[in-house]
């Protein structure tokens, strides 16, 4: 078991500032970097003056009214997605698509993978934050699952699944109906290669899984951590790549052929407890990501990772969050730490 060290580096930037009537201000700018790879989260505290600047809060009847005209056309409400959404061939599902309960799993019509489902989750057409309960999260976690068996037993050579979300227009959604997308290929995307990469790496040098060591950390430490739910463990991320980024853990699984019920049961109740709280501080949209080892799965230096963080806000006229800070450095900005989003995140887990 190897304890992991968290690296911060500190600038100081100088000027005369209009704002303090001339005077010349020091501000601190801390630069974090992740223990595993080494991408940059920067915070200035100064900024969080700036905080309803760089993420205005939601307009609600604006997400409304987006809500209501876009209803009408949604293939997925009312039952639509039995005649509108396309079904898979008899090689991959007899059934054509998944269902359980409220969720229902398809064929996306414009994949970007050789496999690339898309999760329907349940009847509402527009759901807040706080309205993303834990079985409906449960229930389109078992399809994709189910999907991804399926897929790696029709298609051997398909080994690296990832399961995913974009949810609303800031975060990249097309459809505003929520759902999940699953990917997956026989080839390793960008980030999913370097997680796996690196991961390899540490385990190779230090005899240990870095995923392991990171949570037997963060827990050690509690700055970061959220707690253990059924099969995951649940802290902030130190140097985030996104806002409000959550990440949690299954000890127990290395890939997502390894998930039983207590991996999904928990990292559904995970899931929408960090929802809600993103609802209480005024966030309305989200992207994630969960990792795998590819399929079928020795490596022991891999456990499957989940990456939750915010998006912009719903309103008129909003400001993308990425730019080239985040797009063509490869920096992200830290806007609550991540030691106080995890301080408020705490009293829901
Ligand atoms: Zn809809």
């Amino acid at each position: 078991m190897g304890e992991i060290g968290f690296e911060r580096r500190q600038q100081t930037a100088r000027f005369h500032n209009p704002l303090k009537g001339g005077e010349v201000d020091e501000q601190e700018i801390e630069v974090r970097v992740d223990p595993l790879m080494r991408h940059q989260s920067i915070f200035n505290a100064a900024l969080s003056d700036k905080t309803s600047i760089l993420f205005p809060p939601t307009d609600k009847e604006y997400l409304e009214q987006r809500a209501e005209e876009t209803k009408p056309q949604c293939f997925l409400c009312d039952g639509k997605w039995r005649q509108m959404t396309p079904h898979y061939p008899q090689t991959i599902l007899p059934e054509g698509r998944l269902v359980k309960n409220d969720v229902v799993l398809f064929p996306n019509l414009f994949p970007l993978a050789a496999h690339h489902a898309v999760v329907m989750l349940g009847d509402e057409h527009f759901r807040p934050l706080n309205e993303f309960p834990a079985s409906m999260i449960a229930d389109a976690l078992s399809v994709s699952l189910q999907f991804i068996q399926r897929c790696y037993r029709a298609d051997p050579g398909a080994v690296h699944f990832t399961i995913n979300a974009n949810y609303l227009f800031p975060a990249g959604s097309s459809v505003l109906h929520p759902h999940l997308q699953i990917l997956g290929s026989p080839f390793a995307g960008t980030h999913e290669r370097t997680l796996l990469e690196n991961s390899r790496r540490y385990f190779e040098e230090q005899g240990s899984c870095y995923w392991l060591d990171l949570a037997a950390t963060e827990k050690r430490m509690q700055d970061r951590w959220l707690g253990e739910l059924q099969g995951t463990c649940w802290f902030t991320a130190y140097a985030p790549l996104g806002v409000n980024e959550v990440n949690a853990i299954t000890p127990d699984a290395r890939t997502f052929l390894d998930w039983g019920d207590a991996e999904i049961n928990g990292m559904a109740q995970g899931m929408a407890k960090t929802l809600d709280t993103y609802f209480h501080l005024d966030f309305s949209t989200f992207n994630f990501s969960c990792y795998s080892a590819p399929l079928p799965g020795e490596n022991p230096g891999f456990r499957c990772l989940l990456r939750l963080i915010n998006r912009q806000n719903v309103a008129p006229h909003y400001r993308a969050d990425d730019y080239y800070f985040q797009k063509l450095l490869g920096n992200e900005i830290i806007i609550h730490t991540p030691e106080h989003l995890a301080s408020v995140l705490r009293k829901q887990f």
